[in-house]
């Protein structure tokens, strides 16, 4: 039930601080505005450059986001000349662009809304537009405008569904000298436009038409079962993720065929319910709530509905199917309209398998939210459409024509240029410090998806947090991985399926010293080196090979070993002899892996201490009695020691493995890369 959120203490004084203020509670209001969506203005009188006083608007700029607003996002243009093109009978989108260029008091603010025209035309000084769940779910029926009507009398205008643009501002500036006593317009297929004499007024004449249209709905859903019966049952929660873990690599695969990208997986109750409902495929197939929504869901999502949802091989049969039917779909949708723009990925956006869940996929973990969120607000618009009348979407034209417009498509070219590991998904063994931590935060800063583990949960946990502080919500995951318990190792590679859809990189680096010559060695120190050393390495490779196979989308492995591999030291036997273990299973990784497209390389970093869980202070103390020099001495040794002279630090490292974790190491398999200074002994060869 939507209600005011605002408060006066909170809003500011000043026109331009209220508006900032409306739009982030409107933005923060996901009844009112999902990701991007909806626009707000406000006119002030300012004094131009010159001195004058000038009217202007502030109107939010195209693609910003309501909810984290910031007076910068809000462009200012000159009212009088924007009010002067309602005299023109009609202009092209780029006359419209161009003619906002023109209007602006900063010419190097953000480009202002494609709404602006609509903004300016209207009397209001405040002026606010949603796309309401609720007013979408009363104008995207059979009987639109009846609906309308009905829930709202003479209240508000109403405007047929249009393309924003010249035209429709025109046609709503029109409508409102028409209807002069009116509240509001609202937009068929598309929203809800308000005003008033200050944001705080047309803000909560919004609330108020938003909530009308809401009690009406849910007065007309009372009792009913809008999507009709259950057809397919969800399967129980811990069968249903072990289902969507198993098919969830096949599915990355088959959406990343345009470029890579990442999954999000939902099984919500809500979700399930809709998805496993009889009238699900038919109502899915409808369309989207809003034009708006389209560059980020699709007109439609892809269906995989097998009799038997808990067999992982019928689904990964089912979707490599029906994915191929998908595109043949959306190619032939964009030839029957013609475009002169490049055709966009055809991949879904959205899947839905009844029984299992929901998955959405982008370029990365923000860009799966968005489908997701608007999905889930799709199934409620449906829901309500469907208890007041027949869901009915905009034509497959005007979709069409919103999910190619240029301006829209503009907005995607405001995204960040890709970073170098965007939309790939790294696992990181032992990453809770010393070099996994710095290898999980150089990947995750050129743009990995990173499933952070360690023994250490709580560290894992402050690495993984870290990440997403520096890169973003969703940008790790951390778990604990014990990487000699094979059931470890299997929850931590079903957190990659079902966090982020699969994996393209391991980065195996868990491992654990012990000092001691081999005559006082013990058979458990012995025994604990090689479970960790060399099977920690076998078990956490193994279930990735399984998942790259299953996956068919080629992959890497990184394997952190040791200076010890080629020149070993006296009293690292146990370490030494494991170290070799894990080098040569990455040699024959390698050459098993080729036929797969799989890399598998080593780096031998040397005496890295700063941050190290490698290093205690007991193995520092017997390294340094090894080499008879005091323990203080350590680090100044192992630097004097090698070619270069310098302090070998996790952050090498690092480097190493972003080389070999990259494309740009495309051509290298089975190769050991020292990081340690030039240490002459230990040359690989
Ligand atoms: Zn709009």
């Amino acid at each position: 039930m939507v209600k005011s959120r605002w408060s006066d203490a909170e809003a500011g004084a000043s026109a331009l601080d209220q508006l900032v203020y409306m739009s982030r509670v409107m933005g923060q209001d996901e009844a009112l505005v999902l990701w991007g969506g909806g626009n707000t203005s406000t006119k002030v009188e300012e004094l131009d450059l010159l001195g004058r006083p000038t009217q202007v608007m502030y109107i939010k700029g195209t693609g910003s986001d309501m909810k984290v607003a910031q007076p910068r996002d809000f462009p200012a243009v000159r009212l009088e000349e924007i009010r002067a093109s309602l005299a023109r009978e009609d202009m092209s989108d780029e006359e419209m662009v161009a003619y906002f260029a023109r209007c602006m008091i900063d010419p190097a603010a953000p480009r202002p809304s494609i709404e602006t025209l609509l903004h300016g035309y209207l009397d209001g000084r405040a002026v606010a537009h949603s796309h309401a769940d609720s007013v979408l779910s009363i104008t995207n029926t059979a009987g639109r405008e009846d609906v309308v009507g009905d829930v709202y009398g003479d209240s508000v205008a109403v405007v047929a569904y249009r393309r924003p643009g010249f035209l429709l501002a025109k046609e709503v500036a029109l409508a409102v000298r028409a209807n002069p006593l009116a509240q509001g317009v609202v937009l068929i297929n598309h929203g809800l436009i308000t005003w008033g004499g200050t944001a705080k007024e047309a803000y909560e004449r919004h609330i108020t038409l938003v909530a009308r249209a809401e009690d009406f709905a849910r007065g007309r859903a009372a009792g009913r079962r809008i999507f009709g019966p259950t057809r397919r049952t969800a399967l129980p929660d811990a069968q249903r993720r072990a289902v969507a873990a198993r098919v969830a690599p096949s599915l990355r695969a088959g959406v990343s065929a345009r470029a890579p990208k990442i999954l999000r997986f939902e099984d919500g109750s809500d979700v399930l319910e809709f998805i496993g409902s009889e009238r699900m495929d038919e109502l899915a197939q409808v369309g989207p709530a809003t034009p708006d929504h389209l560059l980020n869901t699709k007109r439609s999502p892809l269906i995989v509905d097998v009799p038997d949802p808990s067999s992982a091989a019928a689904l990964n049969e089912a979707i490599r199917e029906e994915l191929s039917a998908y595109t043949d779909r959306y190619l032939a949708y964009v030839e029957r309209h013609r475009t002169n723009e490049p055709l966009l990925d055809a991949a879904p956006r959205v899947v839905l398998v009844p029984g299992i869940g929901m998955w959405t996929t982008g370029r990365d973990s923000r860009t799966c939210v968005i489908p997701a969120d608007i999905y889930r607000h799709t199934i409620q618009v449906i829901a309500g459409a469907e208890s007041v009348d027949r869901y009915a979407s905009l034509s497959e034209k005007d979709g069409f024509d919103a999910e190619y417009w240029p301006l829209e498509l503009y907005k995607l070219t405001l995204a960040p240029p890709e970073r170098e590991l965007a939309s790939r998904i790294v696992l990181v063994t032992g990453a809770a410090r010393g070099i996994g931590s710095a290898i999980a935060r150089r990947l995750a800063g050129e743009g990995a998806h990173v499933i952070v583990t360690d023994l250490d949960e709580s560290g894992a946990d402050a690495v993984a947090n870290a990440i997403v502080q520096a890169n973003g919500a969703g940008r790790a995951v951390a778990t604990r991985l014990d990487v000699t318990d094979e059931r470890s190792v299997a929850a931590a590679f079903e957190l990659a399926r079902l966090t982020y859809g699969g994996l393209d990189v391991l980065v195996s680096n868990a491992g654990v010293a012990h000092v001691a010559p081999i005559h006082q060695l013990g058979l458990a120190e012995w025994q604990h080196s090689l479970a960790v050393n060399a099977t920690g390495h076998f078990l956490v490779a193994r279930e990735a090979m399984r998942l790259f196979q299953e996956q068919a989308m080629g992959g890497g492995v990184v394997f952190i070993a040791t200076k010890n591999v080629t020149a070993p030291g006296r009293d690292f036997g146990a370490y030494s002899a494991a170290k070799a273990a894990e080098v040569q299973l990455a040699r024959v990784l390698a050459i098993e892996g080729g036929e797969h497209g799989v890399r598998v390389n080593v780096v031998n970093p040397d005496a890295v201490f700063e941050g190290s869980g490698l290093w205690s202070g007991e193995v520092r103390r017997q390294r340094a009695s090894s080499h008879g020099i005091d323990v203080q001495e350590l680090e100044e040794y192992y630097r004097e020691r090698n070619l270069l002279r310098v302090r070998v630090t996790a952050e090498d490292v690092a480097e190493a493995v972003l080389w070999l974790a990259s494309s740009r190491s495309a051509r290298t398999t089975g190769a050991m890369i020292p990081v340690d200074g030039g240490v002459r002994e230990a040359f690989p060869r």
